[in-house]
């Protein structure tokens, strides 16, 4: 089974991509936590992302497109993957669409969580994440049990940097301009799908679960 999920940020795709890979038992590839994990290690990948995410703008497309097409070649991805954050440009998805041929990969299925303007800022500033295992929560929608300590592995929780009201405002623009217009390329290539993601997210794990099954 290959998984695109797309939305704008904030829409819940890392939240959604930890059921499905779950349930589907399949590898969750997200370009922002290869990024993070990069950022972490100060490798010369993680120096030249910080700058572009730090300011809300995408890392360049052939450093991006490297990583996804090095990532994808590995042996846990024959039996199928969830992309979550990538493709985000119209460059990103044609290097796709040619590294899916050359894997023999024809039948990608992209879902899109579909969730308005007005919403996303409010998820990103009270998205907090687990420093041990990356689970995700949100402070009003969906917290820990005990106050910043995650649920499932009992570490602390922390604070993207790029999650301020005015670096989601950059990313919504960027998003707009630049991923938005992915919904017509995979629309006219016939594979697009979506849900509505203003519902909770219970209801749209069962959405999403409920095309794929
Ligand atoms: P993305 O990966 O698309 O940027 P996340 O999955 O990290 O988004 O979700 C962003 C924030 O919104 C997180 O704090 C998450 O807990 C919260 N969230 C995700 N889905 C929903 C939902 N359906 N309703 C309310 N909050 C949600
Ligand atoms: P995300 O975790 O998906 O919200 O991504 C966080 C940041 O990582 C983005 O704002 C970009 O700076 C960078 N990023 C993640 N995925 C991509 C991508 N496919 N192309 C370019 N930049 C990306």
């Amino acid at each position: 089974m290959e998984l695109l999920l797309m939305g704008p940020p904030g829409a819940g795709k890392g939240t959604q991509a930890e059921v499905l890979t779950e349930k589907f038992n399949i590898p969750h590839i997200s370009t922002g936590d290869m990024f993070r994990a990069a950022v972490k290690e100060g490798t010369e990948l993680g120096k030249k992302a910080k700058e572009c995410m730090d300011k809300g703008q995408l890392v360049p497309d052939e450093v991006t497109i490297g990583i996804v097409k090095e990532r994808l070649s590995k042996d846990d991805c024959k039996k199928g993957f969830l992309l979550d954050g990538f493709p985000r440009t119209v460059e990103q998805a044609d290097a796709l669409t040619k590294i899916l041929e050359e894997l023999k990969l024809p039948n990608i299925r992209v879902l899109n969580i579909n969730v308005p303007k007005e919403e996303l800022v409010e998820r990103a500033v009270g998205r907090r994440i687990c420093k041990g295992c990356g689970k995700t929560y949100h402070l009003k929608f969906n917290p820990p049990k005990k106050e910043n300590v995650c649920d499932a592995c009992g570490k602390e929780l922390y604070q993207r940097a790029d999650d301020t009201a005015e670096t989601m405002n950059e990313r919504i623009g960027v998003y707009e301009a630049s991923t938005k217009p992915l919904i017509e390329y995979y629309k006219k290539m016939g594979v697009y799908e979506e849900v509505d993601g203003k519902l909770s997210i219970e209801k749209v794990s069962e959405a999403l679960i409920g095309l794929l099954s």
